[in-house]
């Protein structure tokens, strides 16, 4: 075993399963057991493993263009996938920049929304808002604007200071909205990040469009960039293709994506802006210049695959798909949340949270976690609990068949 793997404690942790073939929502192990995926794989996967017209477009792309430089250089792939991303997102969004993934898009919007000011000779807004319980990446700055915690205890010294306000789930919205626009008044803030409506990582935790929308009202009143952080939440997860899109009358000014962009089959990474953004960068100065870029930046491959991923998405069949899980899970809530074991459900779109009572507090850390973990594979279905909240998240092309069992697996769990 010469493999570290992401998240494991290796000390403790059972031993990886090896999975050696997928297909639609399962994945199968080296000795053939089948493992129903109700976690699309880290939240990535959109139409089913080893979809076979993704399938083909990364097979004919890597046989015209594998990979060419973009700094300098365009290609088709690239083209097609902004205006593919532009029809679909808010209207105010104007200009796409590629990187590598989730939390590489999340350090180009932090990058972007302080040089923007940076550009103008604007020197006071240096700081940022993120709210408590917040996930957005592993790397420096992703950690920084993450809730503070054991997963970055070890790199505390080294991250920037960020002001934290209360999320603003139902019965904490004054609280929140108070704290935040006491931070707003200080005139300093550049930029506030959120990830819209479901904070992923942090035990999705569930709060309104109305909440958000008056947030993103005291933003445009302070003058004050938005960013949505919508890796997670992006792409029809929530049951509009965007989180924002729930919102009444604001669009964020800077989008993060990644997972779902290219339907789960290829890292990749993107991040949008407005036009009032990017003129900021506009100039005749190269220092005005944003220097960012990866080696794999925009990689054809990874492009076309979320170009067929994407006309996948916007599909009709994609939508049904979508609505039914949705009516499946509502179904499911009215059942569940009547368990006296269970502390609260929460849904949003294609996305049910169970959150269950114990002793301890509720955190990742939570010991019911790995049992749980551990009956569910036991019962070959792959659903990886945040401490006390199993969630489901499943890849649109789940069946209702699979789904039921998903659903009657976990309640056993839950009894046991
Ligand atoms: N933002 C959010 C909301 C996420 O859920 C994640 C990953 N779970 C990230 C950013 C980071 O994405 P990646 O793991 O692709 O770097």
């Amino acid at each position: 075993m010469n493999i570290w793997h992401p998240y494991t404690q290796h000390k403790t942790a059972l031993p990886p399963i090896e999975m050696v073939r997928g297909e639609g929502a399962y994945l199968y192990d080296n000795a053939g057991n089948e493992y129903l995926d109700a976690i699309s794989s880290w939240w990535v996967t959109l139409h089913g493993h080893a979809n076979p017209i993704l399938a083909e477009a990364i097979a004919s792309q890597a046989k015209i263009l594998e990979q060419v430089i973009f700094a300098g250089f365009t290609h088709p792939q690239a083209q097609k996938l902004a205006n593919n991303l532009l029809s679909i997102l808010p209207k105010n969004q104007q200009k796409v920049f590629f990187s590598d993934d989730g939390s590489t898009a999340v350090e180009v919007g932090l990058k972007m929304a302080f040089q923007y000011w940076h550009n103008q000779g604007i020197t006071h807004k240096t700081r940022l808002i993120a709210l408590n319980n917040a996930y957005h990446g592993d790397t420096f700055g992703a950690m920084a604007i993450g809730e503070r915690g054991g997963f970055t205890a070890p790199f505390a010294p080294f991250l920037f200071e960020v002001d934290f306000v209360p999320a603003p789930i139902a019965g904490q919205e004054e609280k929140s909205l108070s704290a935040f626009e006491k931070l707003l008044k200080t005139d300093q803030i550049a930029a506030f990040i959120f990830e819209p409506l479901v904070q992923g990582a942090g035990g999705m935790c569930m709060y309104s469009p109305e909440i958000l929308d008056k947030m993103l009202d005291l933003c445009k009143e302070y003058n004050v960039i938005t960013i949505a952080d919508e890796v997670m939440t992006g792409f029809g997860r929530t049951g509009k293709l965007f989180a924002s899109l729930h919102l009444e009358r604001n669009m964020p000014d800077i989008f993060c994506l990644s997972k779902g962009l290219t339907g789960g089959f290829l890292p990749l990474g993107i991040t949008t802006a407005t036009q009032k953004i990017f003129d900021a960068f506009w100039s005749d100065s190269k220092l005005h210049t944003l220097f960012h870029g990866h080696s794999f930046t925009a990689n054809p491959i990874a492009c076309a695959v979320a170009n067929a991923s994407f006309e996948l998405l916007i599909s009709e069949n994609c939508e049904k798909q979508r609505q039914n899980i949705a009516n499946s899970h509502q179904v499911f809530l009215e059942k569940i949340k009547k368990n006296p074991l269970v502390k609260e459900v929460r849904q949003q779109g294609t996305i049910l949270a169970i959150e269950i009572k114990t002793p301890e507090k509720t955190s990742y850390f939570n010991n019911i976690r790995d049992i749980l973990y551990n009956f569910f594979i036991s019962k070959r279905i792959l659903l990886r609990p945040l401490g006390n909240v199993v969630y489901i998240l499943p890849p649109y092309c789940i069946s209702k068949e699979d789904l039921e069992r998903v659903y009657d697996v976990i309640e056993e769990g839950i009894n046991e």
